[in-house]
């Protein structure tokens, strides 16, 4: 069936029913304030939704808490992170994936602070002229902070709403439609609306699961009626992601320092720590050792990018005098503190090299 051109009518969200859901069941979030509070007066700290947005789109809830609750004690307001060495905000992203990200967090809080005053614009329209900051965490910063009515359509609202409408399109090919249903349903109490939508996708319309039973969408849900919401949303078609090889070289000193280096400024993981390294190229290519000393393989890497698939065979080797090129050398303790992505901690530890997670 091809993408109804306006949105369904009636709208199946009923907002009402859903605030009225949220405000028993919202989930406790560092970031947020809860409906109760809000109705008390407390506003949430544009700041800290920031953050936890940008956070919040590389991994789960769980993990964004650890990496929050660090991140607001080094750095408590944007004035703060601003002021912070670019490297230890990277540091303190490791782990978290997508490092493009980090270095425009640190960006967007210098841009605040320079060009803003230290507050963040209170739409979405300004929210969007900072660095690193897009259409969906403008619009979630809006509403959730000034209770801006716009659609906030992150992967578990348009999985709600591709039940609630039984969706034929994959929701990548549908989404000017299903902003337009969500925007027609948002009321007032826009930021609680956006964070309800969130809660009911992560908890009750559940990627794998529908509680269709204590859903408050359910008067208005097309798949809970059919029986077959689980259905939805429809998957795309499959594309072959690219596969890649190199490899990887751990040179370890006497006293268990590590060789690293710096990645270069643009491309993949740019400006992060690494141990040296091949090319990544589409055939593997004989290794071509840093230097001339007695290497032995030690394992196999795979590690899955968006846009590929990467393989790395890790050779491993004692230090020479002189190590190879320019990097430092970095002591066992000192390798958590590291701005290490996890491709490179995967790599140390094919090489029996454990690297602790940073003490959060
Ligand atoms: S009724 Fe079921 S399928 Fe429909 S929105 Fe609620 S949980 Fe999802």
């Amino acid at each position: 069936m091809p993408e109804p051109a306006a949105p369904i009518k009636p709208n199946p969200i009923d907002a009402d029913a859903l605030l009225a859901w949220y405000d028993r069941h919202a989930r406790e979030m560092p970031w947020r304030v809860a409906p109760a509070d809000k109705v008390a007066g407390e506003r949430p700290d544009p700041y800290r939704v920031w953050l936890s947005e940008v956070m919040l789109q590389q991994t789960t809830v769980v993990t964004v808490r650890r990496y929050f609750e660090d991140f607001t004690n080094r750095w408590p307001t944007v004035a703060d992170l601003a002021a912070a060495p670019r490297e230890e905000v990277l540091a303190a992203w490791a782990g978290l994936g997508y490092y493009a990200r980090a270095r425009n967090l640190h960006a967007c809080a210098q841009a605040v602070v320079a060009d803003h005053g230290g507050a963040f614009p209170t739409s979405a329209e300004g929210l969007k002229t900072l660095p690193g900051i897009g259409a969906y965490t403008s619009a979630a910063i809006a509403a959730i902070c000034f209770d801006e009515q716009v659609a906030v359509v992150d992967g578990n609202v348009e999985r709600v709403v591709a039940r609630l409408t039984r969706l034929s399109d994959p929701v990548r090919n549908a989404k000017p439609l299903i902003g337009e249903i969500v925007g027609e349903a948002v009321p007032e109490r826009a930021g609680d609306f956006a964070q309800a939508m969130m809660d009911l996708g992560a908890t009750i319309c559940a990627p794998k699961s529908a509680n269709c039973l204590v859903c408050p969408l359910r008067p208005g849900c097309a798949g809970a009626a059919a029986g077959d919401a689980l259905d939805f949303p429809v998957a795309p078609p499959k594309k072959k992601r690219p596969a890649r090889v190199g490899h990887a070289y751990v040179l370890e000193r006497p006293d268990g320092a590590i060789w690293l280096r710096r990645r270069a400024d643009k491309g993949m993981l740019a400006e992060m720590t690494e141990v040296p390294g091949s090319a990544w190229t589409d055939d593997q290519e004989a290794p071509d050792f840093p230097m001339d000393t007695e290497w032995r393989e030690a394992g196999e890497v795979e590690h899955v990018f968006t846009h590929f698939s990467l393989r790395l065979t890790v050779w491993q080797a004692r230090a020479g005098e002189e190590p190879p090129g320019e990097g430092w050398w970095s002591k066992p303790g000192a390798l958590s503190r590291e701005a290490l992505p996890t491709l490179y901690k995967k790599v140390l530890k094919s090489a029996g090299i454990d690297v602790k997670p940073p003490r959060l």
